[in-house]
């Protein structure tokens, strides 16, 4: 099982990119990153974001660390996106994204995900409104992949999450979602977080890794590797006790030929939480993840 790191732990902490670089490579002793929005807003004014995101680029390969890519963080999350109850605010989650590529782009790496975003209360549950906005979402996201591969971006990683007002949130979603959407200009492929696909109140029975991967298996294309208690997405340290074994979980990757893939880690703290505290946690982390897979105890 291959780990990387999403850089979500450094949100508000490490806000420079060699410190940071050094820190992963250094005290985390991680090669893959996934780089994180919530250090670099795609919102920012071009030029100086496209000038950030290259120093950002530039670090991490004076570093020696591979960027696999971007991935949308908490503050992106928090808006509704291409799920919005709007037209115009549609199109401005569009043009969000198209930033998110350019942006990426600046950083000399090709590929971005996130969630596809959220409805308002009234859309979720009116079936014909959540129909509507299903068939535009795909209208969408079949754009921006038009865009993507105009401006050289490689695939676009959508992120499965477990609340009702989302899509997708549940194995066959995430199959019926694929099958809807086609072909597109490039891949569009899923990125699954262990921590939404094995909440169980939400999922009930399907809080399963089994009937993920034998599902959802012809359209994956990363994970997001968290600790939680599975009641909800909690992205804590391995530090902490919780549903995930990450043995068993690498044994049933390599059942389904999907051992290959990187495990980003996605551990998100408490805002309020020191540095150092944040900083020993994740060293922690990195260290039980890379001694269990190596044959050492729980
Ligand atoms: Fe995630
Ligand atoms: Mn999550």
């Amino acid at each position: 099982m291959k780990l990387g790191l999403n850089l979500s732990f450094a949100t508000k902490r490490w806000l420079e990119p060699k410190v940071l670089a050094a820190l992963i490579r250094d005290e985390l002793q991680v090669e893959e990153i996934q780089f994180s929005w919530d250090l670099l807003n795609p919102w920012w004014p071009a030029e100086l974001r496209d000038a950030l995101a290259a120093e950002w680029g530039q670090a991490f390969r004076e570093a020696g660390l591979v960027l696999d890519g971007t991935f949308g963080g908490l503050a992106s999350y928090t808006y509704p996106h291409l799920l919005a109850p709007r037209e115009e605010l549609r199109q401005v989650a569009l043009d969000f994204f198209k930033r998110a590529i350019d942006m990426t782009i600046a950083m000399g790496t090709d590929s971005i995900g996130t969630p596809l975003g959220g409805m308002d209360h009234a859309d979720a549950y009116d079936e014909k409104r959540r129909a509507e906005i299903y068939k535009r979402t795909l209208e969408l996201v079949r754009e921006l992949a038009s865009y993507g591969k105009k401006a050289g971006l490689k695939q676009i990683l959508i992120e499965p999450t477990p609340l009702f007002t989302e899509f997708p949130g549940t194995p066959d979603e995430c199959v019926q979602l694929m099958e809807d959407l086609g072909d597109t200009d490039i891949p569009v492929l899923y990125l699954l977080d262990w921590g939404h696909a094995l909440m169980k109140p939400f999922l009930n029975e399907e809080a399963d890794v089994d009937i993920w991967l034998s599902k959802v298996k012809p359209y994956i294309g990363a994970f997001h590797l968290q600790q939680t208690d599975g009641l909800l997405d909690r992205h804590w340290g391995f530090t902490q006790e919780g549903i995930i074994d990450v043995v068993e979980l690498r044994d049933k990757l390599a059942e389904y030929g999907l051992d290959h893939m990187t495990q980003f880690v996605e551990i998100v703290y408490p805002f309020e939480a020191t540095d150092e505290y944040v900083l020993d946690d994740m060293k922690k982390t990195m260290a039980y993840l890379r001694s269990r897979l190596a044959g050492g105890a729980k």
